[in-house]
Formats: structure tokens, C-alpha cells, sequence
């Protein structure tokens, strides 16, 4: 039974835009960048120096703690251990190689037991060692998601929803290699033992949709959720809603309500991870927009420039105004394209002045639209006034850090008031005021 998630909007969605170019093309950049803070947690520290040459595969940055390795995504040379610009907007501590063209890679080691025989320690200490994180942008290190729910979850969701415009790397995924998510199901199946095993999928991705039939009769354990299409449905708590009906308190996690979500990429890096015994070193990624001359999907080597993939792609328009990292409705601007592509980047978006952009002096109708459409039941007018208001009380009382920054209230505020932009400030202020 399907049910439905409060608020929600339906943008344009401009997916079209990216699946014409059908073939994917892969990208092997002169050089990489790779940061040794891609996950949420603690930074890796370098295993490497500088002058080392390392093998695609190599794990060239590990830590303790809340914290998954990173490896080279290229053979060749350490040239630089320095800190460079990141999408999250700061310098980060970077292992940086210049590519010998070899593609020499580490032996791979998969695991060839049937899938009865592995224990979950072992399949959980693979994803670790793979670096796999939470491929949708979340970036939580997968082994530790996995672990935290162990023994508490009944239904495992694999997230194909990717209900931002413009991006189509899941659904990229799931027309080329839909087996390779279903068998990622069912490893991770093997950890936590769900009663229902279930991949949700939007009814705007029609040829996924037919390749993941085709593709079920091997796979009898896992159900197809075809779910209405309506953003933003991919956020974990709004999708656990639409497909169980259960609502996850405010400031819980999905195991709270016995469910665990995780997207469909990182499904497919689990396989990879565990059957070929390969390690996170590239993914897909949608490049696409009004401003880039080719709009399509490309493999990427972790720690490749967004401007070679920008080149690649046919280069941008004199006209650009803005490229972002993610999508249009919860990505970020970027000013310095020379930021790599991490575990996380599903996409690159460039954009050209949007004729309705944000007011020059944005003034709240009080017309009450945005409270409809927040898929959290918040809110929005209040929490913008009392974010300018600094009024942190208040804020804590309007439950202002229950904010997915999902952008719906933004997309239809008549008053062209920069919510989100002032939620992501007043979050902060609260944390701040939090911690100390
Ligand atoms: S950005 Fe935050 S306040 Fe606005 S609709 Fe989304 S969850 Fe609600
Ligand atoms: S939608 Fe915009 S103008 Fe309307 S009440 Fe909300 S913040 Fe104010």
C-alpha cells in the first residue's frame, strides 16, 4: 500500500535534458584531486607522500572513529599533499596525483562465497575498507549506517527516487546496471535481516522502470515501489512515509521507525565492493543545465576538476550564471571550478540567470503558501523572521533544525524570499548556541 508524505511540490523537472546521450563516456583526468574529508566524521589522514606512486585502488588516506579510507582513483605520482577548495565551500587537506595514463590498478580481491556463507562483520568491515559512503549526498560512512541498524530495522528501502530536476545519475544506473543495485540489495539484506526489501522508484523514470522488471524474476525477495512522482519524495523521511506510512519523529533517524535507507548507488558500490573487490574510486555523475553545451552523464574518477568535466561536456555558456554542485533545489554554488568531484557529487549544474531569481527587496505576503508545501510540517515565515530576528528561543520552539533545506518553500514563496539560504544561517547560529 502506498500512502503519501505532507507538502511536496512538482517543479519542472528538466530530466529529459540529460538522457538523451545515451552512451555513457568516461572521464580520466590528467589529474586528481582526492580531499581526505569526503564523509561525514573525522578526516582521513595521508598514507602516502609526496613523490609515492600509487595504483588505482590504493588506499592512500585512512582514521578512527567515525571515518572511512580514501583511495586513489588514477595510477601515478603524488605531487602535492596541501589543502585545496572543496563543494563544501573550504579549503580541504588533499592528496593530489598527477595520472601516468597506466590505469595500473591494485590486485582485486572479491568475494566469491555464496552470499549464506558471509558473516556481517565481514561484509560490513568490506564496505569500510571500500570507503563506501552514502552515495545521494548525504555522505554518512555506509559500515557505520549499516551497523547502527543491525537488529532494528524490519524494511530496507533502497532510494532510487532522485526527485531533484535535472539529475539522473540513479536513473543512469538503474538502465545500465540494475542487477548490480538488486545484488547490492541483497548483500546488505544479509547484515540486517529485514523482513521487507523494497526499491522505490518514481513513475518518471520509465526506462528504468522496465529494466528493473526485467530483471526481478532473479531477484523474488525484492519488491518494485513505483511511487507517484512528487518532490521531495528522495528525502529519507518523506520516502519512508510514502512507502510505509510511518512518520519519523522530528530530530529521529529512520531506524526509529525500524526502516534504513540507502540509495541506490551506494547499493551498487556495495557489489562492486564485495563481488569484485573493488573500492569507491568513481561514479556517475549528471552534468546538465540550460548553461553546458551537452547536458549528459558521465563516469568520474573521484578527484576530477569540475572543469573537466565541464570541457568534456562542450564547455559553458558566455551567458552562466551560476554552477552548482547537486541540484537546483538543495545543491550549492560553486565559485572556483577547479573543485573535484567527490564520493558524494551526483551532479554538476549550470545554470543561466534565472529571470525570476530573487528579489531585489524580498517581502514576506504572509499568504501562508510555504507552510503548505513543507514537507516537515514546518513553519517557513516564522523561522525566517526569527533567523533575521536572531532569536534563538524562538527558533528552537519552531523546530528550525528538523529543516531538510528541501527548498520547497523557497520554490513557492511569492515574495521571492531567500529561505533556505536563512534557514542554512540560522541552523548554524542554533548548533553554535548548542554546543556551547
Ligand atoms: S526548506 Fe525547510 S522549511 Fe522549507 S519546505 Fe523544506 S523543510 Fe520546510
Ligand atoms: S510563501 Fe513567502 S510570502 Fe508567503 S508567507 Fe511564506 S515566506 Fe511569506
Amino acid at each position: 500500500m502506498k500512502h503519501l508524505f505532507f507538502g511536496g511540490i512538482h517543479p519542472k523537472y528538466n530530466k529529459e535534458m540529460s538522457t538523451g546521450v545515451t552512451d555513457f563516456h568516461s572521464i580520466t583526468p590528467k589529474q586528481v584531486v582526492i580531499p581526505l574529508q569526503q564523509h561525514i566524521g573525522a578526516p582521513c589522514q595521508s598514507l602516502v607522500q609526496v613523490g609515492d606512486r600509487v595504483l588505482r585502488g590504493q588506499k592512500i588516506g585512512d582514521g578512527q572513529g567515525l571515518c572511512v579510507p580514501v583511495h586513489a582513483s588514477v595510477s601515478g605520482t603524488v605531487v602535492a599533499i596541501e589543502p585545496r577548495p572543496h563543494t563544501s565551500g573550504r579549503d580541504v587537506m588533499a592528496i593530489v596525483i598527477d595520472n601516468d595514463g597506466k590505469d595500473e590498478a591494485i590486485p582485486h580481491n572479491p568475494e566469491t562465497r555464496p552470499l549464506e556463507e558471509l558473516d556481517a562483520d565481514t561484509i560490513l568491515h568490506t564496505i569500510r575498507e571500500a570507503g563506501l559512503v552514502g552515495m545521494g549526498g548525504a555522505a554518512f560512512p555506509g559500515n557505520v549506517k549499516a551497523l547502527s541498524a543491525m537488529g532494528n530495522v524490519d524494511t530496507l528501502i533502497a532510494n532510487a527516487c532522485e526527485c531533484e530536476p535535472y539529475i539522473t545519475a540513479d536513473d543512469s544506473l538503474l538502465r545500465t546496471e540494475p542487477e548490480h543495485v538488486l545484488e547490492g540489495m541483497l548483500i546488505l539484506k544479509q547484515v540486517l535481516k529485514p523482513n521487507r526489501i523494497v526499491l522505490a522508484v518514481e513513475d518518471n523514470k520509465v526506462q528504468a522502470i522496465e529494466k528493473i522488471k526485467k530483471c526481478l524474476n532473479l531477484f523474488p525477495q525484492i519488491e518494485l515501489a513505483v511511487l507517484p512522482t512528487r518532490y521531495p519524495q528522495g528525502a529519507e523521511k518523506q520516502l519512508i512515509q510514502a512507502l510505509t506510512g510511518r512518520e519519523v519523529p522530528g530530530g529521529k533517524l529512520p531506524v526509529e521507525v525500524n526502516c534504513a535507507v540507502f540509495n541506490v548507488s551506494t547499493f551498487a558500490a556495495i557489489y562492486r565492493a564485495v563481488r569484485l573487490g573493488i573500492p569507491l574510486t568513481q561514479r556517475i555523475v549528471t552534468i546538465s543545465g540550460e548553461a553546458i553545451a551537452v547536458p549528459q552523464n558521465f563516469i568520474v574518477r573521484i578527484g576530477t576538476p569540475f572543469h573537466d568535466l565541464i570541457a568534456a561536456a562542450g564547455g559553458l555558456n558566455d551567458r552562466t550564471e551560476r554552477v552548482i554542485s547537486g541540484g537546483p533545489m538543495m545543491g550549492f554554488a560553486q565559485s572556483d571550478l577547479s573543485v573535484p568531484v567527490i564520493k558524494a557529487t551526483n551532479s554538476i549544474l549550470c545554470l543561466l540567470k534565472d529571470k525570476n531569481g530573487a528579489a531585489e527587496n524580498p517581502v514576506c505576503l504572509r499568504c501562508g503558501k510555504c507552510v503548505g508545501v513543507c514537507p516537515m510540517r514546518l513553519q517557513p515565515l516564522y523561522m525566517y523572521r526569527f533567523t533575521n530576528a536572531q532569536r534563538l528561543d524562538e527558533l528552537e520552539r519552531l523546530n528550525l533544525l528538523d529543516c531538510i533545506e528541501c527548498g520547497s518553500c523557497a520554490f513557492t514563496c511569492p515574495g521571492k524570499l531567500p529561505l533556505v539560504e536563512v534557514f542554512r544561517k540560522g541552523k548554524k547560529l542554533l548548533r553554535e548556541a548548542k554546543a556551547k
